[in-house]
C-alpha cells in the first residue's frame, strides 16, 4: 500500500528550512511580534501580487472577510448575496455582523455562485427586500475564479460591493486579472492548507480604494484613529510579524508550486481518461484562467461516501469540501432553508470528492490514486 496524504506540508519545509529559521531568529531577537516592518513588506507584495493598489495584513482569512464587511459599513439588516457552497466562514461572517446571507445557487461546472441565479433570486425579492441587499459575496472555489463580469454587472447596476472571498485563490486569474483585484475587496486566508499559508493564523485584504483602505486600516486596531480616540468600533484583527515573514518567503516560491498544482491536475486529467473512468467521476472543468487548484474536486457519479472510505483505507486522503450546503445548517434554520432550495448546491456536497494535488506529489502517487478508483469502480458495477 502507498501513502498519498491530501497534503504533505513537510516535503514544502525541507526547501524553505533555513530561510524560516533566520527569519525566525531575528523576529525573537528583535522582539517586535505585532504588525511592523515585516508585515508592511509582505501587504507591498500581495499588494503587488493581485495587481491592486493596498493591502491590509489581517489574523485570519475569516477575519478579512469579517473586516471588510465591517469597512464596507454593512451591519444589522444589511443583506449579502453569497453561494451556499463554500467554506462557512463566508456565511458566517455576513450573520456575525448582523447581516443576513442571502444564498443564490451555484453553477454545476464549476461550483462557483452562478449570477444566473443569483438574477433569479433577486427578481423574486420584494422591493423593500431588494433594497436591503448592500454587497455580494462570490467565492473563488478551489482555486477558480466565479463569473466575475456577469456579476461585476449585477452589482454595478444594483449598487452593491463585491466582496472577493479568494481564500482559496491566491493567484488565479480572470481574463488576465487576478483574484483579488476583480471587486471593492478581496479577502485571503494564510491558514497553512491554503497554497499560501503561514505557520499559524493570518489573512490579508485587498483593495483599490484608498478610502476602504483607510477604513480597514483603523478598524484592523479597534478603530481608534488615532489611537484611543474613536469614531468607529473595530477589532484586534492585527497579523503576526512572523506569519507576515513566513509568508513573503513561501511567496517568492508561489508561482512554481501552482504551476506543479497544474500540471498534476493536467496529469490526473489524462491518468483519469487513459483509465476509462470518464463516466465514473468527472475532473474539475477549468472555465477560467488560471486555476490554482488549491483543491483538485472530482465529482463522483455514485457512491461518494463508500469510495472516499475505501481511498482512506488504502492511504489515499480525501476529503469532502463541503458535505453540507450553508442553507441547511442548523444555525441558518432561521433563515427558513430547505432542502431542493439549492439544487446544484445540494448535489455537489453528496458528490464531490478532492484528492491530493499539492505540488510535491509524483506522477507514482497520482497513479496509484486513479488505479485505486479503478479499482474501487470495477468491484462496484
Ligand atoms: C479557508 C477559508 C476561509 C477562512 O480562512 P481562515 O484563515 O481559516 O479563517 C474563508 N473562506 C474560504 C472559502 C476558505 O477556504
Amino acid at each position: 500500500m502507498m501513502n498519498v496524504p491530501l497534503l504533505d506540508l513537510k516535503l514544502q519545509y525541507a526547501t524553505i528550512k533555513d530561510e524560516c529559521l533566520k527569519v525566525t531568529e531575528e523576529i525573537y531577537s528583535s522582539q517586535y511580534f505585532i504588525l511592523g516592518p515585516h508585515v508592511e513588506a509582505l501587504e507591498l507584495e500581495i499588494a503587488g501580487y493581485c495587481g491592486t493598489d493596498y493591502a491590509v495584513g489581517v489574523s485570519s482569512g475569516t477575519d478579512a472577510l469579517l473586516l471588510s464587511l465591517m469597512a464596507a459599513g454593512i451591519g444589522a439588516g444589511d443583506r449579502v448575496i453569497t453561494s451556499p457552497y463554500t467554506f462557512f466562514a463566508t456565511a458566517g461572517a455576513i450573520a456575525r455582523v448582523g447581516a443576513v446571507p442571502v444564498f443564490a445557487d451555484i453553477d454545476p461546472d464549476t461550483y462557483n455562485l452562478s449570477p444566473e441565479s443569483v438574477n433569479r433570486i433577486v427578481e423574486g425579492l420584494p422591493t423593500a427586500e431588494k433594497q436591503r441587499i448592500k454587497a455580494i459575496m462570490p467565492v473563488h472555489l478551489y482555486g477558480q475564479c466565479a463569473d466575475m463580469d456577469e456579476i461585476a454587472d449585477i452589482a454595478v447596476s444594483n449598487g452593491w460591493l463585491i466582496i472577493e472571498d479568494a481564500a482559496q485563490a491566491i493567484g488565479a486569474e480572470y481574463k488576465g486579472k487576478r483574484a483579488g483585484s476583480l471587486g471593492d475587496f478581496g479577502c485571503f486566508s494564510f491558514f497553512p492548507s491554503k497554497n499560501l499559508g503561514g505557520f499559524g493564523d493570518g489573512g490579508i485584504v485587498t483593495t483599490g480604494s484608498k478610502r476602504l483602505f483607510d477604513m480597514l486600516v483603523i478598524l484592523r486596531v479597534h478603530g481608534g484613529h488615532p489611537k484611543y480616540y474613536h469614531q468607529y468600533i473595530g477589532g484586534n484583527f492585527r497579523l503576526d510579524a512572523l506569519q507576515a515573514a513566513i509568508v513573503s518567503i513561501k511567496l517568492k516560491h508561489l508561482d512554481a508550486w501552482t504551476a506543479a498544482r497544474q500540471a498534476n491536475a493536467a496529469r490526473y486529467r489524462q491518468m483519469i481518461k487513459d483509465a476509462g473512468l470518464s463516466g465514473y467521476i468527472r475532473a474539475p472543468l477549468e472555465k477560467h484562467d488560471r486555476h490554482i487548484y488549491n483543491q483538485f474536486v472530482i465529482e463522483v457519479s455514485e457512491k461518494r461516501d463508500v469510495l472516499k472510505d475505501y481511498l482512506l483505507k488504502n492511504g489515499i486522503g480525501c476529503e469532502i469540501y463541503y458535505p453540507v450546503p450553508l442553507h441547511l445548517q442548523a444555525c441558518f434554520s432561521y433563515l427558513g432553508g430547505k432542502a431542493g432550495d439549492f439544487p446544484n448546491a445540494e448535489h455537489a456536497a453528496g458528490h464531490t470528492l478532492a484528492i491530493p494535488v499539492y505540488p510535491e506529489l509524483t506522477a507514482s502517487q497520482q497513479a496509484y490514486v486513479v488505479e485505486q478508483i479503478k479499482a474501487f469502480r470495477d468491484d462496484n458495477h
